[in-house]
């Protein structure tokens, strides 16, 4: 039988009522047996996701090794949710359990990881199956990146006897046996990672948006729904800011061919966003496919004289950053100058100054300069590569809205064009282009 793995987002588990439109989705279709959850959020505007709440009650245990106080909060969340649900489990027995739990480990990922495992532990009590916890399936090398073949190994064997089953998203156990959350967002990952496991014919992702849009809704009203989207498209947005669905979630799912699909849990019969390999997806016909940005770069102007005649020079350069442990995120270049793009909080306190003495020792530049509070804006799109005039079309109309580009870097796979803008013009960037591109 072809199977479907649902993963389903913090607003989809945001209380009783989100929780019950989510089993409806899951019973309305056999193939939908192993399901992936959040943990609860935001139930509306000003609310706090569990996990913050979580982050929260961590703070209070490293200064007073105790965390009652912020823990009330979550247990009231838990509470309440299995009232509204009207499920016969003891609540209060896990919550108890948990807050033991959580002192006496007084570590960081555990602490958060507990809202997955709390939703989790209700879904499966709500659907009446099984509940496979993250620490007994999901594992982490020592490097810190997940162990693919260990934990698909893992997942394979807990789904043996054919089950249906519920997986907390977000964590697993890291190679030091003790429970390692992803990054925030993380339980996209998560599902991916079972997807790939059960080898899954399609990973639905739901969440309270009918598909990924062609930019961020909060900037623009409304924007158009994209219908086809490459891996490749998913991966240059969502690593710029789109973050509807975590950056690294594809890589599990890629490799098997298993296709994405968003689906927004609140309007089930909507078609959400097919997010297929190259080799299966058709293209909406749009010369962009979509926008995203991100905040709060740094970036290193380099220029010297017959910079290309000088061999070795870029090595010099990057190999300060590499000693100084940056990852860098760009590297345009023109003929005497080269700019080195890194994520301000990579460079924090000396490690700028540091890497500036470096280049100047090393390197020998004839100018060097650094701008910070930087945005990037991506503008995403197969359609791009064939059509022209399309960056001529981006500038005019960031020009039109007075924004100006710091920084140009077109990708050599023509799949992108990335700017840089001040941080505080990159709403109004996106907006632009977004216009520019779909009226
Ligand atoms: P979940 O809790 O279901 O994982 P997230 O909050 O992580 O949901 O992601 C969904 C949100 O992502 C949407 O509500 C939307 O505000 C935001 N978002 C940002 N960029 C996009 C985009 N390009 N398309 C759709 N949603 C986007
Ligand atoms: N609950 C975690 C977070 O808020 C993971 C997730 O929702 O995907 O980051
Ligand atoms: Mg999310």
């Amino acid at each position: 039988m072809t199977l479907k793995v649902c993963k389903f987002g913090g607003t989809s588990m945001a209380d009783g009522n989100t929780m019950q439109a989510v089993k409806k989705i899951i019973d309305s279709d056999a193939k939908r047996k192993y399901v992936v959850v959040s943990a609860p959020g935001k139930r509306f505007n000003g609310d706090v996701k569990v996990t913050d709440l979580l982050y929260a009650c961590y703070g209070e245990l490293k200064e007073k090794g105790d965390c009652s106080q912020s823990f009330a909060k979550v247990r009231a969340r838990f509470e309440s949710i299995v009232k509204e649900l009207n499920l016969s489990m003891d609540i209060k027995a896990v919550l108890d359990e948990t807050q033991r739990r959580l002192n006496e480990e007084q570590s960081e990922d555990f602490t958060a990881s507990r809202g997955e495992y709390l939703s989790a532990r209700i879904m499966a009590e709500l659907l009446g199956v099984k509940f496979i916890d993250g620490e007994d399936v999901v594992f982490f090398k020592e490097d810190g990146r997940l162990d693919g073949e260990k934990t698909y190994r893992a997942i394979s064997q807990a789904v043996a006897d054919g089950a249906n089953a519920v997986f907390p998203g977000f964590y697993g156990r890291g190679a030091d046996g003790k429970v390692k959350t992803f990054s925030r967002g993380g339980s996209d990952i998560s599902g991916a990672v079972v997807a790939r496991a059960v080898n899954a014919s399609v990973y639905e992702n739901w969440t309270d948006v009918s598909g990924f849009l062609a930019c961020d809704p909060r900037i623009v009203d409304n924007p158009r729904r994209i219908k086809n989207l490459s891996y490749k498209e998913l991966r240059e947005l969502s690593y710029m800011g789109a973050n509807v669905l975590h950056s690294e979630s594809i890589f599990p799912v890629r490799k098997a061919n298993i296709p994405i699909v968003i689906k927004n849990t609140f309007r089930p019969d909507d078609e959400g966003t097919s997010i297929l390999p190259i080799s299966q997806y058709t293209p909406d016909g749009t010369v962009v496919t979509g926008i995203a940005g991100k905040k709060n770069f740094t970036v290193i102007l380099i220029e010297k004289n017959h910079m290309n005649n000088e061999i070795g020079f870029v090595r010099k350069v990057l190999s300060v950053l590499e000693r100084e442990g940056v990852s860098v995120e760009h590297i345009p270049s023109g003929i005497d100058t080269m700019s080195v793009v890194v994520d301000s909080e990579e460079i924090q306190g000396y490690k700028l100054e540091q890497i500036i003495e470096g280049i100047k020792n090393e390197a020998d530049p004839d100018v060097i300069r650094v701008m910070e509070n930087v945005a990037l804006i991506a503008t995403v799109g197969h359609g791009m590569s064939s059509s022209i005039g399309t960056s001529a079309r981006l500038f005019d109309a960031m020009a039109r809205a007075n924004v100006n580009a710091k920084m140009i870097d077109q990708g050599s796979s023509e799949l992108n064009i990335i700017v840089g803008v001040k941080n505080e013009d990159c709403e109004k960037c996106i907006s632009a282009i977004y216009h520019e591109f779909f009226g």
